[in-house]
């Protein structure tokens, strides 16, 4: 299953935030089997929420949206979801009566716009605070606060799926321009996909959906670099 994710925040664009929630929901859908493609970054901008969903839902089997829920001005994201089907918002009714028998709100205490969702869509239930999230076809719209968030995602994770794919990381204490042939090597004799990350060492990432190909990958290519010294001491 081939995901986009689409993270809304203009403070995530001036990097007032780190956007860690894309890094928790890529390692969670990955963990799930499903391949995430597509991070974006938009601002809190109806049109530009609404064309980004638009060619996403078009290309992939599910978009994530997180971020810009709620009845407060900079909070457009329904809005955006709704523009890119065409429909309008409109005031859920199944919120309203989730935070009157579960939140312990009344619908007095609650802003005006709090429970907006798409015409239509399945309304997602915010058990970590107030703003709903929802689904609508393939598009899931989640709250941009991380534990709100990951508590959303939870209820609908199994909806992700994917064949699991097997990693092993083998680190190399030599340049990477070395290492250049035995990464040749090891991608035609295994069916592994190899990834070459340099930092102090280099770490190559081994991975697979077949668990065994990854092993014996990893066997052959540790026996032919240079392991890290054992730290001192
Ligand atoms: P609320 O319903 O509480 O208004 P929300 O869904 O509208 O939440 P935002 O207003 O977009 O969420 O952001 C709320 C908080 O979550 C902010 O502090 C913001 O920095 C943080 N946040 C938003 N998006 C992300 C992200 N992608 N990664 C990490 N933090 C985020
Ligand atoms: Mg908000």
């Amino acid at each position: 299953m081939r995901v986009a994710l689409v993270t809304v925040g203009d403070e995530l664009l001036a990097g007032d935030t780190v956007n860690t929630n894309a890094a928790w929901l890529g390692e969670r859908l990955t963990d799930r089997g499903a391949t995430v493609e597509r991070v974006t970054v938009v601002p809190d901008r109806i049109a530009d929420i609404a064309r980004v969903v638009n060619e996403y839902r078009a290309e992939y089997d599910a978009v994530v949206v997180t971020g810009g829920l709620g009845p407060t001005h900079d909070d457009v994201t329904m809005a955006g979801v709704a523009t890119a089907f065409g429909r309008e918002v409109t005031r859920s009714d199944e919120a309203l009566d989730w935070l009157e028998s579960e939140g312990g709100y009344t619908r007095e205490d609650l802003a005006e716009g709090t429970a907006d969702i798409p015409a239509g869509a399945e309304m997602l239930p915010n058990r970590e605070g107030v703003a709903p999230g929802c689904v609508l076809e393939s598009v899931y719209v989640l709250p941009g606060v991380p534990d709100e968030m990951k508590a959303m995602f939870e209820d609908v994770a199994d909806r992700f799926s994917g064949e699991r794919r097997h990693v092993e990381t083998v680190v190399a204490d030599e340049p990477e321009s070395a290492l250049l042939d035995r990464v040749r090597d090891v991608r035609e004799e295994f069916d592994v996909k190899v990834g070459s990350y340099p930092g102090e060492t280099v770490r190559i990432k081994l991975e697979s959906t077949n668990a065994e190909a990854v092993r014996e990958a990893a066997v052959w290519l540790r026996e032919r670099v240079e392991s890290p010294e054992a730290a001192d001491g």
